[in-house]
């Protein structure tokens, strides 16, 4: 089934980003005022253009996402009523080849947490990043082998990998399966960072034998406790996609690990009800670009959007050549948001799983 998006859409973005470029200084200030996390959440399908990161992991949005289908033999898509499957057609598509690498190595299969709205942007619970289309959680809950109803993917629970009061993983829960997975996921060149609780990468730094580079891209951070997030690199074909700094050359498991085994890291945030910065982001502190991704035409279906691997990305395929490249300093957005507003400050439990920061105090 050919589901790559046509070819006449693609220039669509780029017609919608040049007529910003001419009007929308005059257009700013109406709109600066929106809450970016409302206007984002309710966008129920990507651009229909060529795929394009815009801005930072944390502040951004991305044009021309694709779906990760709801299932195949070596996934499930978890939480689905969220409708956070879409992600760059190269995130989704190393998400689908994790799924078949860790088949033939033994997982059952991948439970999908949350990738991305239909165009990025803030969220409107969880998360503070997931915003350009280059995170994606995976749950380190193995695939069960019957398959999971809608009903059971919304309610399921992930199973809890790491003890709360010792921070240390749950040595009956953890297995060798569960460092392969992680190794696995971490040799893919795209694959920049992968975060996970600091007691999973204890785990593996006081467990892997052998070949131990890999753990430089296991980063440990709070929450990420039944999940583990994998982050890709900028794609080509993104201009204005914000690069995070590299992460050093060590395999991280000296100082900066032994200080998440101290108290510092625990202690209970000083003021708790202090806005997110996801909660306060107006379309000001964004790219200027995501409004154009806001107003893009969609396509007819999320079908329409859906990868099925069997259509090279679009990104890949086609770099749009008529992207603006703005200078860096557009990328932070005109507006600064409150010092208080941190961008990785904790995020109130929900129902249902998201990553959980710093524990505030309660
Ligand atoms: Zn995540």
């Amino acid at each position: 089934m050919n589901t790559t998006m046509r070819f006449g859409e693609k220039s669509l973005l780029a017609a919608a980003l040049g007529l910003f470029a001419l009007t929308g200084l005059a257009t700013q200030p109406a709109a600066a005022e929106e809450r970016a996390k409302d206007l984002f959440g309710a966008e129920k399908l990507p651009t229909a253009t060529s795929a394009q990161s815009i801005g930072f992991y944390s502040k951004g949005c991305f044009a021309g996402g694709v779906a990760i289908p709801l299932d195949s033999p070596t996934w499930e898509v978890m939480r689905p009523s969220r409708n956070r499957r879409w992600g760059h057609p190269a995130m989704i598509a190393l998400v689908e080849k994790l799924s078949r690498d860790a088949v033939a190595d033994g997982w059952p299969g991948l439970l999908i947490g949350d990738i991305a709205q239909p165009r990025g942007g803030p969220m409107t619970t969880g998360h503070a990043s997931h915003q350009i289309g280059l995170d994606a959680d995976i749950w380190l809950t193995p695939m069960p082998s019957r398959p999971l109803s809608m009903a059971q993917r919304e309610s399921m629970s992930a199973t809890l990998m790491v003890d709360e009061k010792t921070h240390l993983v749950k040595d009956a829960l953890w297995t060798p399966a569960h460092t392969a997975l992680l190794k696995q996921a971490a040799s893919y060149a795209e694959v920049e960072r992968i975060l996970v609780n600091p007691g999973i990468k204890k785990k593996l730094c006081d467990t892997v034998k052998g070949d131990r580079a890999w753990l430089r891209k296991i980063r440990p951070f709070w929450g990420h406790d039944y999940h583990f997030h994998m982050r890709i690199g900028c794609q080509p074909g993104s201009p204005n996609c914000k690069a995070q700094e590299a992460t050093p050359d060590d395999d991280g498991c000296g100082k900066p690990l032994a200080w998440w085994f101290t108290q510092e890291p625990w202690r209970p945030n000083k003021n708790p009800d202090a806005p997110k910065a996801r909660d306060l982001m107006t379309m000001a502190n964004l790219p200027k670009e995501c409004r154009a991704v806001l107003d893009a035409p969609g396509p007819a279906s999320a079908e329409a959007a859906t990868y099925h691997g069997d259509a090279v990305p679009v990104a890949v395929a086609a770099p749009e050549p008529e992207a603006p490249s703005l200078p860096a300093t557009t990328v932070s957005g005109a507006g600064e948001l409150p010092s208080a507003a941190n961008a990785f400050a904790a995020t109130p439990r929900m129902g249902a799983p998201v990553p959980r920061p710093r524990p505030s105090a309660k």
